[in-house]
């Protein structure tokens, strides 16, 4: 692959390497059972080392709150009073072991699969990526715990962003703020954050895949509940007379439309998935997630219930149904297609790159589609990692520098 002159001149003037190596190696597992918030103090211990750093690259209110956010805000130099927001979390995920990583350097990467401990392969065969990346530095774990690219690569591009910024002041950009957040994988990233010290028009999270992901539209997402009430009584007496609200739920269940499940849709296709059911022969409760891209799939999709449990209703006059649907988060592209030129300034940013930005849609929920309806439009931008959450998480160090690149050209787009 052909690299752009600036990713160049940023992996020969930045030591990516020794900041994200030293950024993984300090654990910041979030606790999903914890009561506090941040859910793990040693969250903070990443949190204060950014802090010292930060101060050194001379930003300005730099502070690491109670909570675990570190705030840093960053001049404008281009005459502009537009300001944006870089965020990245600092914690990692809780779904393998994440203390005691031990970062593995594949220099000059051949292509072959990578053999790590207790049998651990990364192979080009599930992870084409790493073809994309032969002669690049792979990093990984060494097998028995996460890699933590997730997101302490996005950490690593702001970082390099700071410090190139630093360097070549003849660069311009605009007031800059700064913010690296706490407990992100178990749902509370902005459960606290505080938007007045952000204070920024616009921001990105720097906290997708592989190069050139951006993603600016997420799931519309909603649940149902279902509660059937039947009418119980001694079984030895039952007949004509109880009504066993099992055997509803259970057909409720079956009739639910196959082809729109989990299981069976795939990119921008919408859902209904019962992911919970449980009561006894009077009463039982079926809990439903339904997901879309489109509100109106949404509207569709309660319509579907709701006939259903008519049928089942008009099917034994004794049994009662009751339905209750409730918002848990919404699509920000509801938010951004408002503020498009949020998503043009990356789309820019790609062309002085000499490349172009790949639009996924997220099947699930992210902080920035929550920032962007408390009023900060956010996108999200790749920070390099494959295989998040697993043994098998890499990156290429040269993909990191591709972010902080992209980052910088984002910058001179803000005018
Ligand atoms: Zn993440």
């Amino acid at each position: 692959m052909k690299r752009h002159e600036l990713v160049k001149k940023m992996l020969d003037g930045v030591d990516f390497l020794e900041m994200f190596t030293r950024y993984v190696k300090i654990d910041t597992q979030a606790d999903p059972e914890s009561k506090t918030f941040p859910s793990s103090e040693k969250e903070k211990d990443l949190g204060r080392q950014l802090v010292k750093e930060l101060t050194e690259l001379g930003l300005a209110d730099v502070e690491m709150d109670e909570y675990g956010y570190v705030y840093a805000h960053l001049a404008a130099n281009n005459g502009s009073d537009k300001k944006v927001a870089f965020l990245a979390h600092m914690d990692v995920a809780t779904d393998c072991a994440g203390n005691g990583v031990k970062p593995q350097i594949h220099e000059n990467y051949d292509g072959s699969a990578i053999v790590l401990k207790d049998n651990i392969v990364i192979d080009p065969k599930d992870s084409p990526q790493l073809l994309e990346c032969k002669g690049d530095t792979i990093i990984t774990s060494d097998g028995t715990t996460l890699l933590g690219a997730d997101d302490k690569a996005g950490i690593t591009a702001i970082m390099a962003m700071l410090k190139w910024f630093k360097a070549h002041p003849e660069l311009k950009h605009p007031y800059i703020s700064i913010c690296f957040t706490p407990d992100e994988e178990i749902g509370k990233g902005v459960d606290f954050i505080n938007l007045e010290k952000v204070n920024a028009d616009f921001a990105y999270t720097i906290d997708g895949g592989f190069p050139n992901e951006i993603n600016y539209e997420n799931f519309d997402a909603f649940s149902a509940t279902v509660t059937f009430t039947g009418v119980s009584i001694h079984p030895g007496y039952a007949k004509d007379r109880m009504v066993n609200a099992m055997r509803y739920a259970g057909a409720f269940c079956d009739r639910l439309p196959k082809n729109m499940a989990p299981e069976t849709t795939e990119n921008r296709e919408p859902f209904i998935h019962p992911l919970d059911i449980r009561g006894n022969a009077e009463n039982v409760t079926v809990s439903m997630i339904l997901r879309s891209f489109d509100i109106k799939d949404i509207e569709m999709e309660k319509d579907i219930i709701n006939t259903l449990v008519d049928e089942l209703r008009s099917e034994n006059d004794k049994l009662k149904i009751e339905v209750k649907f409730e918002e848990s988060y919404r699509n920000m592209h509801s938010v951004l297609k408002d503020a498009y030129y949020i998503v043009n300034y990356i789309e820019e940013a790609f062309k002085e790159l000499n490349t172009e930005a790949e639009i996924h849609p997220i099947r699930g929920g992210t902080d920035g589609a929550r920032l962007s309806f408390m009023g900060l439009p956010c996108p999200n931008i790749f920070a390099g990692g494959v295989n998040f959450h697993s043994q098998r998480e890499w990156v290429a160090l040269e993909n990191i520098a591709f972010a902080a690149a992209l980052l910088i050209k984002i910058n001179e787009q803000i005018k």
